[in-house]
């Protein structure tokens, strides 16, 4: 299992959803187990036994908890958890997957049928896939109606409705009124180059320590922080130029919520690129629970200075992160800077943006598992550096290995250590960013040596026990604490 128990009741406390699948919950009073995500009042922490699986939780004596339903499909992986993959494929729908495909598409993913997908999801979530998917656009449309002078016909697509007449008749449906009589009733707007769309979170945000993160390792030509704002230019389809544009991020002060621009070419992509921000951002994170807990630790608050609200800097493009981990590795974090910028510019797509820093997508792992050796080492790599790159595009070029969040993370950090040149180290820092998860530790970070006083890993380990699971954020409290100028 990922987790002890101790880390396990933590995780339960919080009904963090990013350990929905990783853990189930047996209540020993009641002979039935849960998902951490369960409504039902959390359990006194001795009437709790965790299993890594539905099945082990069955095989135990414990009968599936009726409100959160733990059924498990066939297999007894992690992964092939019913409920795994009816979350799962929640999550892809709020990015917009059934707006670029269909639900055989998604459905292929996860290795099931559609038919079985839209059983699963429906069972789990009491609506089916297309409702889902329904609702996503209609609640994203009201909002642009609400807060851009985009055209009804533009917000339709950029919803993800793929007909105006669709659009008009399922929000007349739900609604009881037309989406120009919603528009009717805002006061008149000019319109824009960009559309404007906000993003809730739940306080306390250490937004300039975020934007700080960001900045110090800022891919040139892709992303920049200028004045409290973060940018990026970005295209969503490598083979197709009219998908590019550019985002900008800033933190609205009046409100917990980001606001976030984005250039009117990108209007159809909303949907993934709100899912990307909201991962980079960490915005499904409930900080005061993390910090009810992290901040009772005697040993981080001596260490490293209390900072309320930071977050854990996720990706907006996992391959790209993975990167410029490898690229980090033994070298400072200006160097990979340094070193990203270069790749970058000879092998990503130009895009034309409003920000004269701004110039380039981010580099595809296509184009550069086709790279040689030699294409990269005149970047200033070493040989071994770049056959790690390669490996790794390679690998997710070609679907082995998924760097977004809610994929299995054991298999995954596994999966990664296999490649040449990627460690434990490299491996868990890839999880905590690019799969979001909240329990990676660093423990031969040079940084957290230094932070802790400790050189030892196994008293490092020793006193990051405490921690979990909530070891990322911990680090991040550490990372700060040394001004950030560690390695990656
Ligand atoms: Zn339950």
């Amino acid at each position: 299992m990922l987790l002890d128990h101790k880390s396990c009741y933590e995780a339960l406390v919080t009904r963090d959803p990013r350990f929905d699948g990783v853990l189930y919950v047996g209540v020993t009073t009641t002979g039935v187990y849960c998902r951490p995500v369960c409504p039902a009042r959390t359990p006194r922490r001795d009437r709790c036994r965790f299993f890594a699986n539905a099945a082990a939780a069955e095989n135990a004596g414990f009968r599936p908890c009726l409100r959160c339903r733990p059924e498990l499909a066939p297999g007894a992986a992690v992964i092939d958890s019913a409920s795994r993959i009816a979350s799962s494929a929640a999550r892809r729908i709020e990015a917009g997957a059934l707006n670029e495909a269909g639900i055989d598409e998604l459905a292929a993913e996860f290795g099931v049928s559609s038919r079985q997908l839209r059983r699963v999801v429906k069972r789990e979530l009491g609506v089916t896939p297309t409702e889902l998917a329904q609702t996503q656009r209609l609640l994203l449309a009201k909002h642009l109606l609400t807060d851009s002078a985009l055209p009804a016909v533009e917000i339709a697509f950029a919803s993800g409705f793929s007909s105006v007449r669709q659009f008009n008749a399922l929000f007349r449906e739900r609604y009881g009124l037309s989406p120009t009589a919603l528009r009717r009733s805002q006061s008149p707007r000019t319109p824009e180059q960009a559309l404007t769309v906000r993003l809730g979170f739940r306080p306390p945000m250490a937004w300039s320590l975020m934007l700080k993160f960001l900045a110090d390792r800022a891919i040139p030509g892709v992303e920049s922080v200028e004045d409290n704002r973060y940018w990026r230019a970005t295209q969503v389809c490598q083979d197709r130029s009219q998908s590019a544009g550019w985002i900008n991020v800033e933190r609205v002060e009046s409100a917990n919520a980001l606001r976030v621009e984005v250039s009117l070419s990108l209007a159809r992509y909303l949907p993934s690129l709100l899912a990307r921000l909201k991962n980079l951002f960490d915005l499904d994170a409930h900080p005061q629970l993390i910090e009810a807990r992290l901040g009772e630790d005697e040993k981080l608050r001596e260490t490293a200075p209390w900072h309320s609200g930071l977050r854990l800097p996720g990706a907006f493009d996992g391959f790209e992160m993975a990167m410029r981990a490898v690229l980090g590795q033994q070298i400072s974090v200006a160097a990979a800077r340094t070193i990203a910028g270069r790749i970058t510019e000879a092998f990503a797509e130009p895009v034309e943006t409003p920000n004269p820093k701004l110039n380039r997508a981010s580099v595809s792992a296509a184009t550069l598992s086709q790279a040689g050796v030699a294409d990269l080492t005149r970047f200033g790599l070493t040989g071994k550096r770049a056959e790690c790159l390669i490996a790794l595009a390679r690998a997710v070029a070609e679907g082995e290995v998924k760097l977004e969040p809610g994929v299995d993370v054991e298999a995954t950090i596994e999966r990664l250590k296999q490649l040449p040149g990627i460690g434990e180290w490299t491996a868990q820092y890839i999880a905590m960013r690019a799969l979001r998860w909240p329990d990676a530790f660093l423990h031969s970070d040079l940084g957290v040596r230094k932070a802790l006083g400790e050189t030892s890993p196994k008293r490092i380990l020793g006193i990051a026990e405490s921690w979990r699971p909530w070891r990322s954020y911990a680090l991040m409290h550490l990372w700060n604490g040394l001004g950030q100028t560690q390695k990656q």
